[in-house]
This record gives C-alpha cells, structure tokens and sequence, in this order.
C-alpha cells in the first residue's frame, strides 16, 4: 500500500487524513525529519504559513523537506501549503521562509479585507469534467506562473488559482473540507507512481 504523509505542525491537517484514509492509502502524520523516509507523497496542509514555516525551520523539518521536494518527492499544498511550495512569497511577514520548488509568484491574503472566505466553481480540466466547488479562506494567488509550472485552474476574471509542477500540486482553495476527493486522488496517483 502506498505510504503518504501529512505535514501535521499546525493547520487542518486532520481533514487531509481523513480524505487520504478515505480513498484507502496508509496515511501517517509528519512532525520529525525521520518520518520523510517512510512517506511516498506528502500533503501541506492550509493553515497559517508564517506559523508553519516557523514551526518547520524550529523542528529542523525546513531542509529536509527541500530536498525531498528537489529529490521528486509528490506533495500537495493546501492554501497554506501552496505558500509553503511556492518559490516567491509576496505580502510575507518580515524573515517568512517558503520551501520552494514550484516556480510561482503567490501573493497571501489576496482576496482583501471584504472578500477573504468565499466559495465558486471551477472547470479543473486535469482531474475531470465535472466543475469543483472550491472554498477559499484568507487564501493566497498566484501572481505568476513560471515557465516550469502550469496553471490547472483559473477564477472568472483569470487570476491562477491552482498549479502543479512535475511532482508538486498546489490549490488556493480547500478541498479537504468540500468533500472534493479528486485533487487527492491525482496526488496519491504520483505517489504511487513513485511507490
Ligand atoms: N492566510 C493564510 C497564510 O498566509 C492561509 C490561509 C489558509 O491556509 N486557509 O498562510
């Protein structure tokens, strides 16, 4: 059975386990260095990013988890976790860190002070026909997609929502908590691949 992690330092990590146990793979929680060997495929949760990019570098999870990420390690970033994934952070708080590895601009809390939780459809032509109902939450943009990366998902007026890059996948939005198994499934689908 294939073997993947979530990063469990802070945020909705428990949503992810659920959903990944749901579509039957061996789930393990993510907090030390040692538990990156045993996983094929890591979820990063949405949360806060300045407080997990605190937490990560303090666990001493911060450079291992770039090199998983530069070694092919499938993960899937969350909101938070996209943050986490994304090369440049804009509107970071003073000395916030991201992991890195996709080559994207995001700007944290890019829907503004009115409209920072919302929910709308999306045609996600990668991971099916059917539109998903994603849920935004103080969610991050991507600003700019780099050449490496490529754009799965756009709002109405054509901000990038959604991008993935070889073995990594990042949404804006949450699907762990709409009952949207489908973005999982295309992870998990990497990670056994790798498996
Ligand atoms: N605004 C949060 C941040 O900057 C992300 C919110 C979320 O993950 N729902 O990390």
């Amino acid at each position: 059975m294939t073997r993947v992690g979530v990063l469990a330092l802070q945020g909705d990590f428990r949503e992810h386990v659920a959903v990944l146990s749901g579509l039957g793979a061996d789930v393990s929680t993510v907090r030390r260095p040692a538990e990156l060997d045993e996983i094929d495929g890591l979820v990063i949760p949405g949360g806060e990013s300045t407080v997990m990019d605190k937490l990560s570098r303090a666990f001493g999870l911060a450079e291992p988890l770039k090199a998983a990420i530069a070694d092919g390690l499938p993960v899937y970033g969350t909101c938070a976790g996209l943050i986490m994934l994304a090369d440049t952070v804009l509107d970071a708080i003073a000395g916030q860190q991201s992991l890195g590895g996709l080559d994207v601009v995001v700007r944290r809390n890019a829907f503004g002070s009115q409209n920072q939780s919302f929910e709308t459809d999306l045609d996600v032509p990668a991971i099916g026909d059917d539109p998903v109902h994603a849920v935004f939450i103080r969610g991050p943009v991507v600003e700019s997609v780099g050449p490496a990366a490529t754009p799965l998902a756009r709002l109405d007026d054509g901000r990038v929502v959604a991008v993935e890059q070889g073995n990594l996948l990042g949404t804006s939005f949450h699907p762990e908590i709409t009952g949207e198994y489908r973005f999982h499934e295309y992870f998990l689908s990497k990670a056994r691949a790798r498996s």
